[in-house]
């Protein structure tokens, strides 16, 4: 897997040095992205006809699981441009892709809209015909990469008024876009989200990536499979970087007067059992979802809702038990677990969140229309 050794190296002459200032300063992690770009890594699941890797899901979840061990602000970035290159591989000039495969190109979606909020495919923002042109008008809670991305692919509803919405390719430099706000967030503070509006966007009637009001198929069918996988797997590299250091942190701590140290105490082992359990379950469910959609198995889109739900409510406790077995020692920086544990409160809440995606799941296990 030589993409993995050019990654590794990367992740620690980039990614790693800079992840505490992408933290501390909401630093939109720029070197990062440039060397992942110039080393053909921003391009991976791109066709290898427009000069990228063709490589798939499987390979993408291994380099978004291991950029967040180290920084899952710049995991989050990556995770959103796959996500975004999915829609424009399939729907995109032949132009775009190949600035995108050659790294030139970093993309996301703005999806969530101000009045749907995380019920993103159903958008309330509007698109309009003027002339030979388009006229978007709407808003966005969250971007990620806002202002840093080259493009958006943005949701809006149907033109015509059939289906529920429509997807755009919108260049993040057009008039009519606010500017990006400061993130000053609680996690991920390094991923730019902010939210955006559009007042009055003109689009030329070619920005329009599918079928006008046929995007709700690409973004549950196409979209959501990657997005799910991705996202779950930069729950679990957070998970696996905060275990790492939670392990490291209780077999060094020494009570002197004892002769012992955390790791002696028969409680804080079984806590990190049982972290370490939920983390391996999440990465077999993972796995198991990547070969789900691979081989076309019915209970695929069952294990993509699944996954994301699973890896990101784990990822809260394992981070939480992380913090509990370190005591007040993970309140410190250094100890480098406080990061993760605000980073992985973003999962749950991004959308679908957890808690549509358990009543998505509950209506698929009682035989009931999932999206009725
Ligand atoms: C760091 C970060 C980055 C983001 N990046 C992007 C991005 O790049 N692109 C993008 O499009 N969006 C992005 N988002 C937005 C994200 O996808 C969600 O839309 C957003 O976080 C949901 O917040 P909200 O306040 O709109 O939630 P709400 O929709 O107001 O939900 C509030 C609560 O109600 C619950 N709830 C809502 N509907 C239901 C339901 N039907 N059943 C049960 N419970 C429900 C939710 O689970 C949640 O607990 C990002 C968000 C974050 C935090």
């Amino acid at each position: 897997m030589p993409y993995l050794h050019t990654l590794d190296a990367i992740v620690s002459s980039t990614i790693a040095p800079a992840a505490p200032a992408t933290d501390r300063d909401s630093a939109f992690p720029r070197a990062a992205i440039t060397a992942l770009g110039q080393a053909g890594l921003l391009g991976l699941i791109s066709a290898k006809e427009v000069g990228g890797m063709g490589l798939g899901l499987a390979e993408a979840a291994q380099v978004v699981e291991r950029i967040a061990k180290a920084c899952p602000s710049t995991a989050m970035v990556v995770c959103m441009h796959y996500s975004a290159t999915t829609v424009l591989e399939k729907f995109a000039g032949e132009q775009l892709r190949r600035d995108i495969a050659a790294g030139r190109h970093l993309s996301t979606l703005a999806w969530s809209d101000s009045g749907s909020r995380s019920h993103f495919w159903a958008p309330v923002g509007t698109a309009r015909r003027d002339g030979d042109g388009i006229v978007v008008d709407g808003s966005k809670t969250m971007v990620t990469s806002a202002a840093e991305a080259d493009s958006y692919v943005w949701s809006t509803g149907p033109v015509d008024g059939a289906g529920v919405s429509t997807l755009w390719l919108v260049d993040s430099k057009t008039a009519g876009l606010s500017e990006a706000k400061f993130f000053d967030g609680l996690g991920l503070r390094g991923n730019r989200s902010s939210p955006l509006t559009a007042g009055a966007v003109r689009l030329p009637a070619s920005a329009m990536l599918g079928a006008d009001g046929g995007a709700f198929d690409v973004m549950i069918g196409n979209v959501l499979p990657v997005f799910a996988t991705l996202i779950a797997s930069c729950s679990l590299g957070l998970m696996d970087a905060s275990l790492e250091a939670a392990c490291g942190h209780v077999g060094a701590s020494k009570f002197e007067h004892l002769g012992s140290t955390l790791a002696d105490l028969p409680t804080i082992r079984a806590y990190l059992a049982r972290a370490r359990i939920q983390a391996d379950m999440v990465r077999t469910l993972r796995d198991d979802t990547v070969a789900a959609l691979a081989a076309g198995r019915a209970d695929a889109m069952l294990r993509v809702m699944q996954v994301k739900a699973a890896a990101a409510e784990a990822a809260l406790e394992v981070t939480d038990t992380a913090m509990r077995v370190c005591g007040g020692a993970a309140f410190r920086k250094d100890v480098g677990i406080e990061r993760y544990f605000r980073d992985a409160r973003a999962a749950s809440v991004m959308a679908p969140t957890s808690d549509v995606l358990y009543d998505f799941i509950g209506k698929a296990v009682c035989g009931m229309p999932v999206f009725g």
